[in-house]
């Protein structure tokens, strides 16, 4: 089988939601302007670094979208998206922190590792470079709201840059996050995963793995602060057996497993 960062999270967060969409194969519908611009944006940075026009790339993106009906958040639109979007790759260029040797073999890496019983781990690294002239592993985020950066190496805690680095034996890490607020803004956060921790996501990995192949699915329910995970689930309409739930909010693919790499791209 082929894993993920994503499946293994999804499974570490409700063994339950992960049979349903793993195994059952229910998807989540792309509703959320949000996630798509994200990799519309993604697609611009690639065009920056390959020496291309960003902003042209993120427009003609993002346009593909246009007349989409997304579930856009109170006071966005097609248009207030895409003009922070170039403000930001204004200020990415003007900041001129991050470099990326050889862009065309150093962004969006495909990197597989393999594992006991011939399965597989794929990671797609966003980046491997230099900011401010340090060699680490890039990841792009865009959100509408900052990262917390403290306590100092909080950072250091985040379970999908120690996959990486597992996966690369990289130890600096870092998240370029773009915030899509009033004034965009850009967060460099860097910081440094220990052989310790390494090692320790390899083991978590490992009884992950047997429990899923052990077909071991229990739900790990919560409705109350700060254990709500349900309340954000999209497969919730399937644990309360609500059929128009489930019409609103999932879609039902075939060869799940096959399709691990397309979660790792969206993430
Ligand atoms: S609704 Fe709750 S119990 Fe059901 S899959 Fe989602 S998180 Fe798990």
């Amino acid at each position: 089988m082929l894993f993920s960062y994503t499946q293994i999270a999804h499974y570490l967060r409700c063994p339950r939601s992960y049979r349903h969409r793993y195994l059952d194969g229910w998807r989540e519908k792309e509703t959320r302007a949000a996630m798509v611009f994200g990799r519309c944006f993604e697609k611009a940075l690639e065009s920056y670094f390959c020496g291309g026009d960003c902003g042209a790339t993120l427009y003609r993106e993002w346009g593909a979208f246009h007349d989409t009906p997304f579930e856009y958040k109170k006071g966005e639109t097609w248009d207030r998206l895409v003009h922070q979007g170039v403000h930001l790759l204004e200020l990415f260029a003007q900041d001129n922190r991050v470099h990326i040797p050889q862009p065309q073999q150093n962004l969006q890496l495909k990197v597989v590792r393999e594992l006991p019983n011939a399965n597989q781990f794929v990671s797609y690294i966003d980046a491997i470079g230099e900011l401010d002239g340090q060699h680490c592993l890039v990841d792009w985020k865009t959100t509408t709201s900052r990262y917390p950066e403290e306590p100092a190496w909080l950072l250091s805690l985040d379970p999908q840059l120690i996959s990486y680095s597992w996966m690369t034996g990289i130890s600096d890490v870092a998240f370029v996050v773009f915030v899509r607020k009033h004034q965009p803004e850009i967060q460099y956060l860097k910081t440094s995963i220990s052989e310790e921790q390494r090692m320790e996501f390899g083991r978590v990995l490992q009884t992950t793995i047997a429990q899923i192949e052990a077909a071991q699915f229990p739900s790990h329910s919560g409705i109350r602060f700060p254990q709500n995970g349900c309340v954000s689930c999209a497969h919730l309409g399937l644990c309360l057996d609500d059929q128009k739930l489930i019409d609103s909010s999932l879609i039902r693919t075939a060869r799940v497993n096959d399709l691990a790499w397309l979660d790792e791209l969206v993430d």
